[in-house]
This record gives C-alpha cells, structure tokens and sequence, in this order.
C-alpha cells in the first residue's frame, strides 16, 4: 500500500452562550465564489486567524477539510470518517484523534450527544453494516477502552475504583501493547451502548470533578475487526482507535506558577511527546522520542507507522482562544507532514504460540523507529 499522510480535519465549533462575537478566527473556503462559508469540508479551504500582535496581518492555515460553525457531525462523519471503514477492513489500524484546548469541541466530535451522535457511535454504525454485508468470512468485533491519565494506563472497561495500572510491554518482534487490557467482543450496537456508558461513567468515578479529570486525561477507544478464513486458516485485523485527547491547553511550558507548571507537565507529558514525536518525525530526526509517553508508544504506529491517520484539530471561535488556536494549528501544520506507511496485518491462525488474547487486541504490526 501507499504511503499515507495523516490528514488534518479543523473545525470551529458555534460560539456558545456568553461568547463574544468576532471575526479572529475565520473558515474561508477560496473556490466559493460568493465566499460565503456555505459549504464545509470543502476541498482547499483555509482557516484564518488575525495575528495577535498585527491585526492587519492574518494567518493562513490550508487544509484538506475545514468545518465551519455550522457544519454537522453528519457532514464531517462522511467526509472524512466513512471512507476509513473499508479502510479497517482490509486489515489496517486507522487512528482518528481529537486535539484541541479544553471547551474546543473535542468531546463532541468523538462523541457527541444522543441527539447528535459524533464520530464514535457513527464509526459504531458504520463497522457493524459493513460486517452484514460480509459472508465469505467469520468476523467479530471487539472494544477495548482506556484512558491514560499521569502517563498511567487504565482499563475504562473494569470498574475505575482501584483500578490497577496497566504495564506496556514490547513482544520480541517490537510489538507495543498494554498488557491486561480487557477486550470484549460485540454483537450488536446495543452491546456496545452498554459497555460503552458503563465505562464512561468509569472515567469519573474517584474524581470530584468530572469535567477537570477528563480534560486531563486521554481516552483511546479501540474496535478491532477479525475477519477470518476458515479455508485459508488465517485472519485479517483491522483496528479503528479513536482517541479524545486531553486539553492541550495543559501543554503550554510557560507561565509564572512553577508548581502549577510541574503539574501540568506531568499531567500533560504524553501530548507533550506527541508534539515532539511529530516534530522528530518531520525533522527526520533519527531518534523519534516515542517511548518518552504511554500515549505515543502505544499509538506508535499511527505515527509514522504503519496506519492510517486522522487528526481533528477542535478550534473555539474569538480573540479569548485565538492564542490557543494558533499553538493548535500550529501543531496540526507540523502532524501534516508525517508520512505513514499503511501495512495489512494478517495473521497466520495455525501453529502460532498463543499470545494473550487481551495482548493481542493492542497489538500493532510491528514499527521501527527511524
Ligand atoms: P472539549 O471536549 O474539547 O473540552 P466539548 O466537546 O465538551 O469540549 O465542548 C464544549 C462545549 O461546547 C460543550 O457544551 C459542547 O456541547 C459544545 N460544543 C462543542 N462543539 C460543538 C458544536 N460543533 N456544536 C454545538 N455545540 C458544540
Ligand atoms: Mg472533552
């Protein structure tokens, strides 16, 4: 397969109530002659932003797809997410993560609300109507999900209280996984409604504020389809990780408060090293830093790897986020430049020694660092 770039998605979410109008932070789409942004996610659309210090001078930020404030979860799910089903099932992991501040819309796009469903219960949808249209092959879908917090892995799927921190480990073929991590298969949507709100309410259990806990925190939700067949004896995995990230705000190195710095960098450290990953990774530094976070080791591969990626840049409109927009799209000018390798990952189902099935979930093809 060809090498794939990460694509880059921005999208600029309403002005919520008690937001102050302005025109800092714009989504311009140049081949709409009236130059309304009446279509979103059009092709060579720009998102401009007023240079803090000049504001004669503005910002240009080209993207493959940028989302107005009136663009709908429906719109952004076709444009960009549908196409990675088929993606998945020919046996390649697809990672679409959501970075932004906190209150950018990260959340809402990866999940959005029962009346206007995001990317992960349309990727739901989408992953089980393919498997119906599939009869040549035994296929079954598993979820795993978990949330890496301090740098600490946990598993969202067993109850949070005590939760046990979870080891990432390398097999000998320089295999990344998180080891216990509980994968469950799925048979129908339902299923996963269930075990996915059960451990959503995981994520604030122990916590006295939810909202401050999970702005701190990254989840990766994993579906991995197993197709096999029985013929041939062997399968095919594909994998869909669909990760919130945490508030990049906390990344921010300066400020005055020394211990509140200490804190947020400890907190933050994985996003910190996904920001020096895809910076090593566009200087063509030898070293890539992946193993300095739980995060980018075990997203190794949707970093210049062998996957297929997609990241949403989240952006909140106004001149109050326009510094953050800017660091924002900043990181997502540099993510553009990696270049992954998509691999299809089969597996021979015969002698083979039997790794641990949970193991064998977060397991990706093996990537080596440059
Ligand atoms: P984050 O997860 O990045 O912290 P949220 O997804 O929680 O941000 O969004 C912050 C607030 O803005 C929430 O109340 C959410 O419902 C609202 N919001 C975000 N994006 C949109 C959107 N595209 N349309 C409508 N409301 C949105
Ligand atoms: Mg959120």
């Amino acid at each position: 397969m060809a090498t794939a770039k990460i694509k880059i998605a921005a999208r600029l979410r309403p002005r919520l109530g008690g937001e102050l109008v302005d025109d800092s932070v714009k989504v311009e789409h140049p081949s709409n002659e009236t130059g309304e942004s009446s279509s979103s996610g059009s092709s060579g659309s720009i998102i401009s932003v007023t240079n803090p210090r000049d504001p004669t001078q503005v910002f240009k930020f080209p993207f493959s797809s940028c989302y107005d404030q009136s663009a709908t979860q429906e719109e952004i799910f076709q444009n960009d997410v549908q196409p990675m089903i088929d993606v998945v099932y020919s046996g390649v992991t697809v990672t679409i993560f959501a970075y932004g501040v906190t209150s950018s819309g990260k959340t809402h796009t990866m999940q959005g609300t029962k009346s206007d469903p995001g990317v992960i219960p349309r990727v739901i949808r989408a992953m089980f109507d393919k498997k119906s249209t599939i009869h040549e092959h035994k296929v079954s879908l598993l979820v795993s999900y978990m949330e890496i917090y301090k740098d600490e892995v946990y598993d969202l799927l067993v109850t949070r209280e005590n939760a046990p921190k979870l080891p990432v480990r390398e097999n000998d073929a320089g295999m990344v996984f998180v080891a216990n991590l509980t994968s469950e298969p799925i048979s129908s949507i339902e299923e996963f409604d269930v075990i996915y709100n059960r451990a959503t309410k995981h994520r604030s259990v122990g916590s006295t504020n939810l909202n401050h806990a999970s702005s701190r925190s990254h989840a990766v939700l994993t579906i991995e389809v197993r197709m096999s067949d029985p013929v041939a004896d062997r399968s095919l995995i594909g994998k869909i990780n669909l990760v919130d990230l945490a508030g990049s705000e906390n990344n921010k190195l300066t400020g005055n408060d020394a211990s509140r710095m200490a804190e947020s960098s400890a907190i933050n450290k994985s996003l910190s090293v996904l920001g020096q990953v895809v910076h090593a990774l566009n200087q063509g530094a030898s070293r890539i830093p992946y193993r300095n976070s739980k995060l980018t080791r075990i997203l190794q591969d949707a970093l210049g790897g062998s996957s297929v990626g997609l990241l949403i840049c989240n952006l909140a409109p106004g001149i109050k986020f326009r510094q953050d927009t800017l660091n924002t799209l900043n990181f997502a000018v540099r993510t553009k430049n990696v270049e992954n390798k998509p691999v299809i990952n089969e597996r021979d189902n015969r002698p083979a020694p039997k790794p641990h099935f949970a193991a064998l979930a977060m397991q990706p093809p093996a990537p080596k660092p440059a």
